[in-house]
Order: C-alpha cells, then sequence, then structure tokens
C-alpha cells in the first residue's frame, strides 16, 4: 500500500511518498481502508520534531474511512462499518490498523471528508469550548488564528453557546471567513495592535477567555487582553512555543488561570470520545455546525498540503486522499 513516511524529522521535503508494508492486525484493531485523512498543524511539529515520535513513522494522527477487517476479539465493528479515529498515528495511508475504542461509527448523513474532520479539530474547539473553560452565555471570549481549522468550529461553538467572540486573522479574506462563521468582532493581527483593540471593544474590560494556538508570539499579549479570573487556554505553538513565563504574574493581572490541554486528555477514555465526536457528528448532521472543507489534496502530495498549512495559506479543513 502507499503511505507518506519519515525516516528523520525536517521540513516538508522528509516527507516521502511510497510503498509500505500493509499493517498487521492486532487482535483488537479494524483495519481501515482510508478514504479521508485530516491534515493538522500537530502533524507539522510531529514532522519537524518539535514533537518527538519514534521514527520510521507514518505521519497523520486523524482518518475516516471503511473497515475491510476485524481482528479476532473486536466487538464494537464489523466489515463495511463507515468509522473515523484520531490519536493513532499513521493516517497517511491507504489502510490504517487501528485499536477499537479509538474508533467511533459515522452517522448517515455524515460524509467522510465531514468525518475526519470533525475528529481532530472538532473535538478539539468541543474539549475547549464545553470543558477546559465551558462558555456560558453572555461570556466574551478572544480566539486567535480564528479562520484556522479549529477556529472557525471554535468561534460557532462559542456562539452557540452565547457568548460574544472576538477573533484574530492575519488578512481580509480570513476575516470575512471568521464572520460568517459567528465573530462579532475581527481583528487584524497582523496589522493592527490586538490587545489595544480588545480593550476597545470590551471598553477596557477585557475578556473572560483566550483561545491562544499561536503562541510566541501572541502569548503575552494574550494575557493582557483577559479580566479578573480569566483563562488563559494556551494550546498550540503555529508561530513557536513559549518557553519563558514566570507564575506570578497571573496575581496581580487578575488572579488569572493558566492551562496548556491536549486533546489526548480530554478524549483518554471511551465515554468522553464518544460524548465529544458524538456533539460534533450531531451539530454537523443538524446544521448547527458548519465545516470549511476547501482543501483537498491527493495523498502523493502531502509535502505541498504541509507548504500550505505552515505559509498560512490554508483556511479551515486540509484533507489528504488516497
Ligand atoms: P490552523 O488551520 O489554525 O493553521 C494555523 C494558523 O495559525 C494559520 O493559518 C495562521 O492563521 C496562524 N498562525 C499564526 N502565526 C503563524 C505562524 N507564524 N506560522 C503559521 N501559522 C501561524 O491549524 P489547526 O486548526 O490544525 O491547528 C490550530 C492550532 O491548534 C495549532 O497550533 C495546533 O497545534 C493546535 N491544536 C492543539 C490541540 C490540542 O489539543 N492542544 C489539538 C488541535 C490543534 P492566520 O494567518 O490567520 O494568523
Amino acid at each position: 500500500m502507499k503511505a507518506v513516511t519519515i525516516k528523520e524529522h525536517g521540513g516538508p521535503e522528509v516527507m516521502t511518498y511510497a510503498d509500505v508494508d500493509m499493517p498487521n492486525l492486532a487482535p483488537m484493531q479494524v483495519l481501515i481502508k482510508v478514504e479521508a485523512a485530516g491534515i493538522n498543524y500537530i502533524d507539522t511539529y510531529q514532522r519537524s520534531g518539535l514533537y518527538q515520535i519514534p521514527l520510521p513513522a507514518t505521519l497523520g494522527l486523524e482518518a475516516s474511512g471503511t473497515v475491510e477487517d476485524i481482528g479476532s476479539q473486536v466487538t464494537r465493528f464489523a466489515k463495511g462499518d463507515r468509522v473515523a479515529y484520531t490519536n493513532v498515528l499513521g493516517a497517511y495511508a491507504e489502510y490504517s490498523a487501528v485499536e477499537q475504542d479509538k474508533v467511533v461509527s459515522i452517522p448517515d448523513g455524515v460524509s467522510f471528508a465531514e468525518g475526519a474532520a470533525a475528529m481532530l479539530q472538532g473535538c478539539t474547539a468541543h474539549y475547549l469550548s464545553q470543558s477546559t473553560y465551558p462558555i456560558k452565555s453572555g461570556d466574551s471570549c478572544l480566539i486567535h488564528a480564528a479562520a484556522g481549522g479549529v477556529g472557525l468550529l471554535l468561534i460557532q461553538m462559542a456562539k452557540n453557546a452565547g457568548a460574544f467572540v472576538i477573533g484574530t486573522v492575519s488578512t481580509e479574506e480570513k476575516a470575512e471567513l471568521a464572520l460568517t462563521a459567528g465573530a462579532d468582532e475581527v481583528i487584524l493581527y497582523s496589522q493592527t495592535d490586538f490587545e489595544t483593540e480588545v480593550k476597545r471593544i470590551t471598553e477596557g474590560k477585557g475578556v473572560n477567555v483566550v483561545y491562544d494556538s499561536v503562541g510566541k508570539t501572541t502569548f503575552d499579549k494574550s494575557i493582557d487582553c483577559l479580566q479578573r479570573f480569566g483563562y488563559m487556554v494556551l494550546y498550540g505553538n503555529s508561530s513557536g512555543p513559549v518557553t519563558e513565563f514566570n507564575p506570578a504574574t497571573l496575581g496581580p493581572k487578575g488572579s488569572l488561570f493558566l492551562t496548556r490541554p491536549t486533546l489526548f486528555d480530554y478524549t483518554a477514555d471511551r465515554e468522553s470520545l464518544e460524548w465529544r465526536s458524538g456533539d460534533v457528528f450531531n451539530w454537523i448532521a443538524q446544521g448547527k455546525l458548519k465545516l470549511r472543507l476547501e482543501h483537498f489534496f491527493p495523498l502523493a502530495d502531502a509535502q505541498e498540503a504541509h507548504r500550505a498549512l505552515e505559509g498560512r495559506k490554508t483556511t479551515g479543513k486540509i484533507i489528504l486522499t488516497p
């Protein structure tokens, strides 16, 4: 079968599209014929070495497809089922072998591309808005990279929860997308000082929660956008990791909270995975959550897809099709 693998960490050029052995099927695994593999920013960290993974590796942490075969002890799924998974390496491939407990069924009315998009980015937006800081009606929030894969979903979930949403983006085109997704205000943070803008928009008060996936270039100012007892949710490093921080500063800035959450923890047990993915699938099927599926690349062009993502050229979801 074909797969995209890396033997060493580095730029997009270290990814190779080539023949590899079919995965061996363990007793509790299902073999999935991949129809859509999601690309996520974390794939670039695992490729570059910012996040270390055992090498050689087939990249990709999310896919949807059809169950082709089942291990001898599999009880949850049967051949032919439409399924999706996340948090398991090996999605950039024609086939994946995945523990049944990591796999969920895709309901009728949800496509394979939607199924893939719902898993990593959808479940992330779900846990950020429902659990890390459960957004209440009347809250205000700041969402960075608002036109990105997670960003567009998080805007919608925050609006559905009744929040006032401020987004940041780098271009006018992305601003339109964030507004269409429901953002009340959008700041072009590449052109204006977002802290000043947030203070202006909130009449000096600041927001209840900042969802910051950009990291290095936004972290310090994000903290200064919070009101008393506000939540600083640092969940990514698109511009590079935050390496220096003094927790004592949280006190005088208003007894703030700081967390660095991961999807892995928020979907660690079967109940959480089913709850989050189930909500996301239902919201898609009911039209309460719109996915932006614009960027489709053949599996062979994974390098190009990574360049587009890291070059800030994409909006919404990027899908690889085997
Ligand atoms: P996005 O589609 O959001 O792409 C990243 C976006 O970040 C870009 O489009 C760009 O938007 C913005 N950005 C700001 N500065 C930079 C920079 N220097 N280089 C590149 N991009 C930059 O990706 P995803 O939706 O896949 O992921 C978003 C973030 O969420 C990532 O940081 C990812 O690691 C994180 N994440 C964390 C999870 C967790 O559980 N902790 C789970 C899932 C994702 P703009 O041009 O508008 O600035």
